[in-house]
């Protein structure tokens, strides 16, 4: 059973994420200007010599897996939640440093995509969860993509809705450490518009 560590950048958030391999979850690199901005959101709440959030193509490194996989077993009290619209995504991240942890729906979607900053691999990336699938949602950024790292954007997708059908058949959004018995989140989120966070980055 391969158990990977999770943590925050300066250590007082770690959990586990239980029984994950290549195989069992789904790796690929999102550049959607929501992820983007919720890097911006972290960047200005500042993260000083924290390791980049966001690659050279503006995408976030994130693996999809089983929300019920993931332990946090320390620091909850340091979670905190951004949400860029009513309805969006939750995107949970840890306020001691700022490091991104992932993202999720509401307490019934099963999955939680956890963002690279928040794996300690003890071997490597590529050994723990593969190489990266491709890069999906690129039509937001500018920069050109070598088709050797691209990937098929519509086979990840395929494969990662493939995946979240078969855990919620199997019932894995619980129990889950972002939400409680009742299905609130843990802590409220803050909501911010992604059009005020990217305000402020042009303005700097
Ligand atoms: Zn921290
Ligand atoms: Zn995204």
């Amino acid at each position: 059973m391969a158990e990977i560590k999770l943590a925050c950048d300066c250590g007082k958030v770690q959990g586990q994420a239980h029984d994950m391999d290549a195989q069992k979850g789904n790796r690929l690199t999102c550049c959607c200007y929501d992820c983007q901005a919720f890097a911006f959101y972290l960047m200005e709440l500042g993260r000083s010599n924290h390791p980049a959030i966001l690659d050279q193509y503006s995408g976030t490194d994130i693996f999809q897996m089983p929300i019920s996989n993931l332990t946090i077993d320390q620091g909850i009290e340091e979670i905190a939640c951004i949400r860029l619209s009513d309805k969006g995504m939750n995107r949970w991240y840890a306020k001691c440093c700022n490091t991104p942890i992932g993202n999720t729906l509401g307490r019934n979607m099963p999955f939680i995509g956890v963002v690279h900053n928040f794996m300690r691999h003890q071997t490597s990336r590529v050994d723990e969860i593969g190489q990266n699938r491709a890069y999906v949602q690129t039509h937001e950024i500018k920069k050109q993509i070598p088709s050797a790292l691209k990937g098929s954007s519509a086979k990840a997708v395929m494969r990662g809705i493939g995946k979240i059908l078969s855990w919620k058949l199997k019932g894995l959004n619980r129990p889950s450490v972002f939400f409680t018995q009742e299905g609130s989140p843990i802590v409220s989120p803050i909501i911010k518009r992604k059009s005020e966070i990217m305000q402020n980055i042009k303005t700097n």
